[in-house]
């Protein structure tokens, strides 16, 4: 038997949520993010699963070149653009589009004579990337090209906080710089999709809905009719009789109340499972809702076993995904669900349901 841990794919999930985006932004095209590694699922199993969208972004030209090597046709947009001038000749080979984010960049596009696209970021606000909304004049002038088609794009800080007055303020620095130009734009990441339907513009970026989670704080994925693509799994490798006042795991972590059942499941933070999602944290046992209790260790961790009296050895665990929202398990471990998700990059073995 080989360990039992395991991420199942669901691709299916992925075309429901797809149609989500679809539902909530009619007629917009989709850029599909699908950068680190499709959010830990995978960059090629994503864009497989997505199917028809208008575009991929990422965030560097090997995930690009890999969407290129499976046959992913779709334009692919490097979120970052180039970081050295040395994959200009790559981002032609492979018909990549890319981001200019800065002057460097601008300097390295202007000197290369394809036509390409181009999307010019806009900082409107977020401070990460972009032109100041006076720059953006000259560096479209300096990047014009005979063929060349240039886009304006931005970033929104707080979309995700409803009713945030920095979105609208960032929305309305951005329509100051399209003013009347004949430019394609695109702001809107997941949260903008559901909550700010003024910033949908041509084109829409989500990313975490994709995946099936609510990027929106205090709504669940569930009411958002999200599903989760990742079901992160595993299995109860022993059970023990501990007597109250036992304690269990490093540090005593937890101390039995009454004499109770425990079980030992293989999975643990080597595997991705964040060490901060101490006891209380949910977890389901033969699909019952229980506990984690103390803190997980390399690679394996305790769960309590009160509600689940007839558990066996080879048991299935869920540590998010169908059933048990990886939101809740983010909230338990003071993070955000995109970190957890990330975190299960080339770790688990993957599964895809297929029927
Ligand atoms: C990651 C990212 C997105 C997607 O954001 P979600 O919150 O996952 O929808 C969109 N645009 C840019 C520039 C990003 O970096």
């Amino acid at each position: 038997m080989t360990r039992p841990a395991h991420v199942i794919f669901d691709p299916q999930a992925v075309r429901a949520n797809l149609r989500q985006v679809r539902t909530q932004a009619p007629g917009r095209k989709v850029m599909a993010i699908v950068k680190a590694d499709g959010y830990g699922h995978g960059v090629v199993r994503m864009a497989q699963a997505l199917g028809d969208v208008e575009a991929f972004g990422v965030a560097s030209v090997e995930e690009a070149v890999r969407l290129r090597d499976a046959d992913i046709s779709q334009p692919v947009v490097l979120l970052e653009g180039p970081f050295e001038a040395e994959e200009l000749p790559d981002i032609s080979v492979h018909r990549l589009e890319s981001v200019v984010h800065n002057h460097e960049q601008v300097r390295m596009f202007a000197a290369h004579a394809e036509p390409l696209t181009l999307w010019v970021k806009v900082d409107t606000g977020m401070h990460r990337l972009g032109f100041a909304p006076e720059e953006v004049p000259a560096v479209l002038a300096q990047l014009h090209r005979p063929g060349r088609i240039l886009r304006l794009m931005t970033h929104f800080a707080s979309a995700h906080l409803p009713g945030d007055e920095s979105v609208q303020a960032q929305m309305a620095g951005f329509r100051d710089v399209l003013g009347n130009q004949a430019l394609e734009s695109c702001c809107a990441n997941s949260s903008a999709v559901l909550a700010w339907p003024d910033s949908h513009c041509d084109w829409v970026r989500p990313g975490l809905m994709l995946y099936g989670v609510s990027p929106l704080a205090g709504v669940s994925a569930k009411d958002l009719g999200l599903r989760p693509a990742m079901t992160v799994v595993s299995a109860l490798i022993s059970l023990r009789e501990v007597a109250a006042g036992g304690a269990v795991g490093y540090g005593r972590g937890f101390v039995c109340p009454e004499n109770m059942r425990v079980g030992i499941v293989a999975f643990g933070y080597a595997d991705g499972y964040p060490r901060h999602a101490a006891t209380g944290t949910p977890v389901l046992v033969n699909g019952v809702r229980t506990q984690v209790i103390g803190e997980a260790s390399m690679d394996m961790m305790a769960v309590d076993l009160r509600p689940v009296p007839d558990a066996r050895i080879g048991d299935p665990v869920v540590l998010w995904g169908e059933g048990l929202p990886v939101e809740e398990i983010a909230s338990a471990a003071q993070t955000i669900p995109y970190e957890l998700l990330c975190r299960m990059r080339m770790r688990a073995q993957f599964i895809q349901r297929t029927a």
